[in-house]
């Protein structure tokens, strides 16, 4: 990461920082009062301004010449602190800095009076890294500090810090900062810095900050040297930083209205190849969807998404139904949820994308995918689309592409060579098709009890979910414990196939073997990947 621009645009006195206006009103009061206290905790994100405020307070500590609680940032005392050179502020990075030895020097050390300023500060970085041995040694000086010290701790991980520790501590929880201060905040450094940047191209990047000024400050560095020096508005910004463009985005949801699933993943490919990352890809997409269903159901103009006029929205909003547009949101919301865990993150976009195209192929895009993974079973075991219902052996010049296999074959009245897979009603449970698979890599994670007992469970799925269905009282206790669903659902990642496991007790009804209801997406489905060999053949 960049951080240039960041630690020349740190923030100097409390009224600077941006976003986090309930810590630094109080910090800047207690100061004023002479009411510091000797242990500060602060924590929150990364980036959101935790060590910025600890330097500031340093600084209001030991200020010869305050302002309002704000340190001068012009006497001695300041200057020292703004250029590391004070001898009695200690900035330490508890990763480094985990043992107790360490912390027992520090005790030694923090009795003798400060050399030149009038409190020692200790400022102590990710302070949940410290082992519980060094936790104890703080808490002794904590227990009785000298009256001429003060500690502030600063963590991204508050349950990890000892209660003994937080209640000796004066607390303050700093936010994600909201994405219009950031842009705002991007604008000002930008005009100072003479970086050519538009309103636009600082929402996008306040968009992509994840609500820190840190990400926020480097990433517009970044831009700014990646741009060449062309205007960063959002476009240019998206350019710069490999991320999709507006004008790609509205392309592809009216694309996506139109059900061209093909034109969708030939844009989305080309977009990948060009270095677009699939979840940035997916998130700016669901952004746009997002705006769209306000737009459509209220009158407030209030977009997340950047680059975009409300013009444009007006453009897309006729293509679009409501209820297609909360099921965009959810389907991509859904899918970026399991990006994180999934093995590959082309093919999962690529799969939203086209439960996009497809709505009526029902639920989510974890019934599409299965219903996928079921036919390239059908397909790679011989199964050809029966001429009536799927490819239209009589359309113009229709050649459809795998017949070569078994040409006249009886696809439609013969017995299939492989079980018929249950094409899933979308909300009911199914048995899962993987069983075997899954069964077989418990074998190795599971303790041999617990193996014995989930192999007589039915193991089915509706959506995100698998269920564990236990035949009895027994086995559902030793399958329910939070160990063991945890395990499934890790082994279930490392299969590829995420879900959110959960058990219960009871038979299952005899699995419906589902010719009627099955005619509905999966026909659909089939007679869409028979129009369509180059998508169907993803993997
Ligand atoms: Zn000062």
């Amino acid at each position: 990461m960049s951080l240039a621009l960041y630690n020349k645009w740190r923030p100097m006195r409390f009224d600077d920082v941006i976003g986090q206006e309930h810590i630094t009103r109080t910090l800047k009061n207690q100061a004023a009062q002479n009411r510091l206290s000797h242990a500060y905790l602060f924590c929150g994100p990364r980036g959101t301004g935790k060590t910025t405020c600890a330097r500031i307070l340093a600084k209001a500590a030991n200020c010869l010449s305050p302002v309002n609680g704000d340190p001068c940032n012009a006497c001695a005392a300041c200057l020292g602190i703004n250029d590391s050179s004070a001898t009695d502020v200690f900035e330490l990075d508890a990763a480094t800095y985990t043992g107790v030895d360490s912390i027992r020097d520090l005790r030694d050390e923090a009795v003798y009076a400060p050399s030149e300023l009038r409190k020692k500060v200790y400022i102590m970085d990710e302070v949940h890294m410290l082992s519980q041995s060094a936790f104890n040694a703080l808490l002794k000086i904590l227990e009785e500090p000298p009256e001429h010290v003060m500690f502030i701790l600063a963590s991204t991980e508050l349950h990890k810090i000892p209660a003994t520790i937080l209640s000796r501590c004066q607390r303050f929880e700093f936010r994600r900062i909201e994405r219009r201060d950031i842009a705002k905040r991007l604008m000002k450094v930008a005009a100072e810095e003479k970086i050519p940047l538009a309103d636009s191209g600082a929402l996008t990047i306040a968009h992509m900050s994840d609500g820190a000024m840190r990400n926020a400050l480097s990433l517009l560095e970044q831009a700014s040297a990646l741009s060449g020096g062309a205007a960063l508005d959002s476009d240019g910004v998206a350019k710069a930083l490999g991320l999709v463009t507006a004008e790609v985005l509205l392309n592809c949801a009216s694309l996506i209205a139109a059900g061209d699933a093909k034109a969708v993943l030939a844009l989305f490919a080309a977009q990948y190849e060009s270095g677009v990352e699939p979840a940035g890809f997916a998130d700016r997409l669901m952004a746009l969807y997002r705006d769209l269903l306000i737009r459509k159901t209220s009158d407030t103009d209030v977009l997340i998404g950047s680059g975009y006029t409300a013009d444009d929205l007006s453009r897309l909003l006729p293509q679009y139904a409501p209820e297609r547009l909360l099921f965009s949101v959810k389907t991509l919301r859904d899918a970026l949820l399991q990006l994180n865990r999934s093995p590959n993150r082309r093919i999962d976009v690529e799969m939203a994308l086209l439960a996009l195209c497809r709505p009526s192929l029902g639920g989510d895009y974890t019934a599409l995918a299965a219903r996928i993974a079921a036919l390239e079973a059908r397909v790679a075991a011989g199964f050809v689309p029966a001429a009536g219902t799927a490819a239209p052996a009589g359309a113009a010049g229709a050649e459809s592409p795998p017949p070569a296999a078994n040409p006249g074959a009886p696809a439609a009245s013969d017995p299939p060579a492989v079980p018929a897979v249950p094409a899933a009603a979308p909300d009911a449970p199914q048995p899962v098709s993987f069983r075997d698979e899954l069964i077989s890599a418990l074998r190795d994670t599971l303790d041999r009890m617990t193996y014995s007992y989930i192999k007589t469970c039915d193991i089915l799925a509706g959506g995100e979910k698998l269920i564990l269905r236990a035949p009895d009282d027994m086995t559902y206790e030793i399958v329910s414990k939070r160990k063991t669903l945890d395990a499934v659902a890790e082994t279930l990642a490392v299969l590829g196939r995420p879900h959110r496991v959960s058990a219960e007790l009871g038979r299952a009804a005899e699995a419906p073997s589902g010719d009627g209801a099955a005619a509905d997406g999966f026909d659909e489905l089939l007679s869409f990947a028979a129009d369509n060999p180059d998508i169907a053949g993803i993997r």
